[in-house]
């Protein structure tokens, strides 16, 4: 019996396991983001076109001032 959820475990690659909810990606380096993270960028759609990055990539979209 698999007791796993993929759910709420996901690996990063790296042998880390980060519990997530949701499991959303940053469009650029694939990592898993914080739903906090997501909402920001929805938020922001214009600066980041309707994608999902991480704070990292968000980096590379400067703010329309
Ligand atoms: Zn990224």
């Amino acid at each position: 019996m698999d007791t796993r959820k993929h759910s709420d475990v996901v690996e990063d690659g790296r042998g880390r396991k980060m519990g997530v909810s949701g499991g959303r990606r940053c469009a650029a380096c694939g990592v898993v983001v914080h739903w906090r993270i997501e909402k920001f960028c929805l938020q922001h759609r214009q600066q980041f076109g309707g994608h999902i990055y991480c704070m990292r990539c968000q980096a590379a979209f400067p703010a329309a001032s």
